[in-house]
This record gives structure tokens, C-alpha cells and sequence, in this order.
């Protein structure tokens, strides 16, 4: 009995520290338009990782979006953080549109649908979805790494000249036309298919997002403005943190444990990457703390990011009357047998206080770029905004997906939430980059 209560009690203590209500989801929201008008005028911004805005406010170069008159063939290759991708896509111009699709494409099978021009060279739009300064839509030094990944020599260095360097050592007759963030190839492909869409955001290993802004409103940028009159910026908003962010002494173990401490704050809070470290972090105290599992403390349960964020959400989403997925995950990661249905109970209230921190922290974004945009209150016209979604997170956690949306409700009104659209776009980060690519290609 005196395990169940201090179990309890570590529960309750979360449920308190992660507690996100609406007051303080405006909070974080108003912070997020703060750091974003920081970051858009800030110019040391574009800076190395030391720079002092939180928000890099990244200038895409990327200035108009598909129009949907795009035609001929394209590349793409897709760099995210657990998949890379290969695409190749026939457009046909506005009444065509996509005419054929493969992924994972080999430039020996063209032909049958996919037909490159004479003397044309092959365009490839490369999708690289980490932070990187731009000078053009076609170039970029990495600015760093995130979600794990620290390749060293690579920092500082063109994406786009160590593509091309790599693709003619393999003598393939191919360029790289534009360089995108997954989040501007999202942005990109939703608005292919839907003119209304303004914003995208990626909910998968990390967190990020990018959005169409007036020029007027980037007070860094330098030179004449762009004909369109906009500019996509990406956000980097995973570097997001602010004091109205509910962090718990776990959040902060992760963070000081990680291979970027003290960066990427808000995408350690949200993010697939981290989700399932912070459930295991709450699971190992109760086991310490109350002897959860069983009089010793389980040694898989001290292994750092051994449950991963797929694993919370199958815990989460059992349907089965025993939890029978709960238990036989708890066996399967941490070797923990037989376990009682009250321990498995307790599993999934430790899953949904995570998932739904996190899931109301993303709607606490978003809720932010409507805010920056002014789209946040009721227009006359009731004008219709769209926000382009894409990762696993969003796609495979429905609880997730759920509680955002009815998060962005709550703080929008219903009437404002009438006219807003979440929609997937799947696997959209590398159709835009095809598309950017197309688009830019043409107007070279
Ligand atoms: P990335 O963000 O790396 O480009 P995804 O968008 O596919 O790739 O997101 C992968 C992340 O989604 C994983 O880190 C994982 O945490 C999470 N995820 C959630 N559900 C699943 C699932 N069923 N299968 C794989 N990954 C999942």
C-alpha cells in the first residue's frame, strides 16, 4: 500500500509540474510572437549556435510557392532525422498536375511516364532538415546539428557543394537546384494543393516550423524585397523556451544529459526524439522512489532513450480491457514481467501527462505563428487558414493530434477554429522540394 501511494504521489507531482491551462498556453504563445519579432529583426541571428536570440527566423530565399503550373521532371532527396528519401515526380501543369510518383528511384529507370528533355539536366531539390544559413535558395552553410546527430566537420560547410561534390563522384548527371527545410518542403506541397495554406510544422523526431511572412515585417533583411512581397522564414522554433514552459526536474536531468544541453528546449519538451525519454525518466523514479516493478530496480530501466516515443504511444493507445500491450511493452523494453493492471494503469497516466504537455505546447506554437499573422482573431470574410502538418508524431500518435487540435480550439474560439485546417500533408517535405525545385529551375 505505501508503494501505491508514493507512486501516486510522483504521479500527482507530475501532473501539477506539467500542468498546461489555457492562461498559460496564451503565455507561451505571446512569448513565441516575442522571440519571433526578435529573431526577424535580430541580425546576428543567422549567427553560430552562441547568438543570443532564441529563434533563428531563418530567411528561406524561398519567395513564391508552387503555383501549380509546374511542369517537367524533378528529384528529391530527403534528409530528416530517421528516414532519408529519394523521390522523383512528373509534373504536368496546372490540369495534370502530379502525372507520376516513385520513391526510392533509380535514375537508370527513366522513361514509362518519366521523361527528362534533351540536353536538360536532372534537377533534384535536397530537403536537409537542419538549422543552416542561406544566401540564396540554392546554397547553405549548417549552422549545427540537432536531434542527435553531431558530425563535427560538417558545421560551417555548404550542404548544397557537398551534394554536388557527391553526386559527380558517383557520375550521376544531376543538380541540386534549391535547398529546403522538410518545413518550407511541407509549406510548399500543402500549398500545391491548397492556395490557403500560410504556415507548416513538423511533429516528428524534432520539432519545427515555417510560415509566409511580409517583407515589411523582417526588419534584417538587407537589399531590395523580393516582388512577391513575402519571404518564407523558417522558425527553428524547437529552440523555443520560455519561464511559462511547465518544466519538471525531469525535463531538466534530459536536458543536461544530452548532447546539446541548454538548446532546443521547447523540441525536447514536444518532440519523438524525447517523448519517450521522459516517460522512461518518471517510470525509473517510481521505480526508485516506490519500488514500482519490483523490490530492485530494473537495469533496462536506467538504459537512456531504450523506450522510444512509438512505444509510449502503443502503451497509451491500449484499448484492451487487461493492457495487455502495456504489459507486454513493459516486458519487451525493460524486461519487466508480469505486471498488475494497477502498475499499468499508472504506466499510461505517466504516457498521457507527457503526451498531453506536449500536444498543447505544440497548439501553444501554433496558436502563435495565427497570433504573428493576425489570423488569430475573426476576419469580416471569414477567410480560411490552413496549416500544413507533417512527422510521425502528428501522423501515428492520434491522441496527440487530437489533443492539439482541441487545444487550438480552446484557445481560438469556436468561431476563429471554424475557419482554421489542420491538415496532413504526408511525406510533403520532399513533393515541395520537387516543386521549389521545378518552380526555381524555371526561373533561372
Ligand atoms: P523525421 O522527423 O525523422 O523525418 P518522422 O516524421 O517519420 O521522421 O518521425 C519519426 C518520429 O515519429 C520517431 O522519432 C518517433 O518518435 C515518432 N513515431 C511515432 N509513431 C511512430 C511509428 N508508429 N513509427 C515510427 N515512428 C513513430
Amino acid at each position: 500500500a505505501r508503494r501505491w501511494a508514493r507512486a501516486g504521489a510522483v504521479l500527482r507531482d507530475l501532473q501539477e509540474r506539467c500542468a498546461a491551462p489555457v492562461e498559460r498556453l496564451r503565455q507561451v504563445a505571446d512569448a513565441m510572437v516575442a522571440e519571433m519579432r526578435a529573431g526577424l529583426a535580430s541580425n546576428d541571428s543567422e549567427g553560430d549556435s552562441g547568438s543570443s536570440v532564441l529563434l533563428k527566423m531563418l530567411v528561406t530565399y524561398v519567395d513564391s510557392l508552387p503555383s501549380g503550373d509546374e511542369k517537367g521532371l524533378f528529384y528529391a532527396l530527403d534528409l530528416g532525422g530517421t528516414n532519408f528519401r529519394v523521390l522523383r515526380i512528373q509534373f504536368g501543369g496546372k490540369e495534370q498536375r502530379i502525372v507520376k510518383q516513385e520513391s526510392k528511384t533509380f535514375i537508370a529507370s527513366e522513361g514509362e511516364g518519366f521523361y527528362l528533355p534533351e540536353g536538360m539536366q536532372r534537377q533534384l531539390g535536397f530537403t536537409f532538415s537542419f538549422p543552416v544559413k542561406q544566401n540564396s535558395v540554392a546554397s547553405g552553410t549548417l549552422i549545427k546539428w540537432t536531434k542527435g546527430f553531431a558530425i563535427d566537420e560538417m558545421v560551417g560547410k555548404d550542404v548544397v557543394a557537398e551534394l554536388n561534390k557527391a553526386i559527380k563522384r558517383q557520375g550521376v548527371d544531376m543538380e541540386v537546384t534549391v535547398l529546403v527545410n522538410d518545413t518550407v518542403g511541407t509549406l510548399a506541397a500543402g500549398r500545391y494543393v491548397d492556395n490557403d495554406t500560410v504556415a507548416a510544422v513538423i511533429l516528428g523526431t524534432g520539432t519545427n516550423a515555417a510560415y509566409i511572412e511580409h517583407m515589411d515585417s523582417i526588419p534584417k533583411w538587407c537589399g531590395p524585397p523580393p516582388e512577391s512581397g513575402n519571404m518564407v522564414i523558417n522558425m527553428e522554433w524547437g529552440n523555443f523556451r520560455s519561464t511559462h514552459l511547465p518544466l519538471t526536474e525531469f525535463d531538466v536531468a534530459l536536458d543536461a544529459e544530452s548532447l546539446n544541453p541548454d538548446e532546443q528546449i521547447y523540441e525536447k519538451l514536444i518532440s519523438g526524439m524525447y517523448m519517450g525519454e521522459i516517460v522512461r525518466r518518471v517510470l525509473l523514479k517510481m521505480a526508485q522512489d516506490a519500488s514500482l516493478f519490483s523490490d530492485n530496480v530494473p537495469l533496462e530501466l536506467e538504459v537512456p532513450y531504450i523506450l522510444r516515443t512509438y512505444h509510449v504511444l502503443m502503451m497509451h493507445q491500449d484499448t484492451s480491457p487487461d493492457l495487455r500491450t502495456v504489459g507486454n511493452k513493459l516486458k519487451e523494453v525493460f524486461r519487466i514481467e508480469d505486471t498488475c493492471f494497477k502498475t499499468r494503469k499508472l504506466v499510461v497516466d505517466v504516457c498521457e501527462v507527457v503526451a498531453s504537455r506536449a500536444a498543447r505546447l505544440a497548439a501553444a506554437g501554433i496558436h502563435g505563428i495565427l497570433k504573428k499573422l493576425g489570423r488569430d482573431v475573426a476576419s469580416p470574410d471569414k477567410q480560411k487558414t490552413v496549416i500544413a502538418v507533417d512527422g510521425g508524431v502528428y501522423k501515428h500518435y492520434t491522441f496527440f493530434a487530437q489533443c492539439m487540435e482541441s487545444t487550438l480550439r480552446d484557445l481560438l474560439g469556436e468561431g476563429v477554429a471554424s475557419s482554421l485546417v489542420i491538415k496532413l500533408a504526408e511525406d510533403g517535405s520532399g513533393t515541395g522540394a520537387a516543386l521549389l525545385s521545378a518552380s526555381y529551375s524555371q526561373r533561372l
